[in-house]
């Protein structure tokens, strides 16, 4: 650890950094941060830094309000097209020195350390939905910047470059970009991380987040990783792609067994879907998620699995066989809009889940299950994802799963402040309804 720092401390004065950022992130996962000079630095590494917690949402009640924010020294990195700006992320404790249940990077160790303690370590890859809009009319809605589609093809148009120079600036601070393309609608863009171990991507995904969010607004422009900004086109997605590793070797890969895929793979997945409605609330977290996530717009509605089909729930991709590495499966509900370490503590939590009671994974379903009437589908024994927040909560409410994973703070605190959510939408006269009711009635 103290090579660790002395790496910081030497990066700092050699970079000429003049602010450290110190990063967290609150429980809907909002990033947040203060500030110091490298004055403070030294002290900061081995001490931490003071803050009052109560001030963010989520953190400690008034009464214990203080908490220490624990600089993680492998996060170091500068801030391209930020002069003499680095960042480091934080774990928040208690002021006793015990980790403070209320951070959600302390939720995704403790879902990690279960991992570890059966063998296993957990790896992430999500593709990262999000549409640029013109700043300028971002009055009431929200305008597109260009009409491309779904893998177009344009070589210096604005939001293209926009694009490119934010991979850059992702491969500086040492995030590797796999992939970039123009997703399906208007103005919609994907960015593809390449994978690394749960934590280190959930910290990757505030920073890509900031960092796309940054890059656009330097050229007057709004990123917006709102999962449904549009009616009528595809919403925002963060298909993620996770493994699952004992050592060095992908505990999913069998080259034996049918379509490669190990007996962990199979419970892994089984737990998954079988927790699924639960830890929906999770994955897609505000009133508006619950708009993409409905018929006919590639992104899942029901509790299925298959190996090429994109109206499954769960894909298992069957491209690049007898690569051990890339044995995965894909997990299509959550929305660019969650937060990555709850979402990604609640789908190990499933999967190991599934391992531990030995779960058998269900028939793969290959219709087009958009296509399939409600009658066919219960007669498949085929589920729905919850249909809004409130139904999402519920099943929330009642998963010890979920509770044992995020731990009481956070699992009392996400329900509290989601049933105010949806009890203010409940009760919000929309102008949908002024438009069809008013005169009308
Ligand atoms: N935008 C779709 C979603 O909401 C995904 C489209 C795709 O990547 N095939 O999940
Ligand atoms: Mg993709
Ligand atoms: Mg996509
Ligand atoms: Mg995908």
């Amino acid at each position: 650890r103290d090579s660790q720092f002395d790496y910081v401390l030497r990066s700092v004065e050699e970079r000429g950094v003049k602010f450290i950022q110190l990063w967290f992130s609150d429980v809907l996962g909002i990033p947040k941060s203060f500030q110091i000079t490298p004055a403070e630095l030294e002290d900061a590494l081995h001490d931490g830094m003071t803050f009052d917690g109560s001030a963010i949402d989520g953190f400690s009640r008034v009464q214990e309000s203080d908490v220490i924010a624990r600089p993680d020294p492998t996060t170091f990195t500068t801030i391209p097209n930020e002069e003499g700006v680095a960042r480091m992320l934080c774990d928040i404790s208690n002021l006793d020195g015990t980790a403070f249940e209320g951070c959600p990077r302390n939720v995704l160790r403790r879902s990690l350390e279960s991992a570890k303690a059966v063998g296993y370590s957990f790896f992430a890859a999500p593709e990262l939905e999000y549409f640029y809009f013109s700043q300028e009319d971002l009055k009431d809605r929200p305008t597109p910047l260009d009409q491309g589609s779904y893998f177009e093809l344009t070589l210096s148009d604005f939001p293209t470059s926009i694009r490119r120079d934010t991979v850059l600036a992702l491969e500086e601070m040492g995030i590797p970009v796999e992939y970039a393309q123009h997703e399906d609608s208007p103005s919609q863009h994907e960015i593809d991380l390449r994978y690394t171990d749960a934590l280190t991507m959930a910290d990757n995904i505030l920073t890509a987040r900031l960092i796309i969010k940054q890059i656009a607004a330097q050229r007057r422009v709004f990123a917006s990783f709102m999962p449904k900004p549009l009616e009528g086109v595809q919403g925002s997605g963060m298909h993620t792609h996770f493994s699952l590793f004992k050592g060095e070797t992908n505990a999913f890969f069998n080259p034996e067994a049918p379509e490669e895929l190990s007996d962990t793979a199979s419970k892994f997945i089984a737990g998954v879907l079988h927790h699924a409605c639960e830890i929906t609330a999770i994955t897609n977290q505000w009133v508006n998620s619950y708009k993409r996530l409905v018929v006919g717009y590639e992104a899942p509605v029901y509790v299925s699995w298959a190996r090429n089909n994109r109206s499954a729930l769960v894909r298992v991709p069957v491209s690049k066989r007898h690569n051990p590495d890339s044995a995965r499966f894909e997990y299509r509900s959550p929305d660019p809009a969650c937060n990555p370490y709850l979402a990604f503590a609640v789908v190990l939590g499933a999967g190991l889940k599934g391992i531990e009671e030995g779960y058998s994974l269900p028939p793969e379903t290959n219709e087009n299950l958009f296509e399939l009437t409600p009658r066919e589908l219960a007669k498949l024994g085929i589920r729905s994802l919850p249909g809004n927040l409130d139904e999402a909560i519920q099943e929330m409410e009642r998963s010890e799963l979920v509770a044992q994973v995020l731990g009481e703070h956070v699992f009392e605190w996400f329900i509290r402040n989601k049933r105010d959510e949806w009890g203010r939408y409940k009760t919000h006269v929309s102008k949908f309804e002024l438009d069809r009711y008013l005169r009308a009635l």
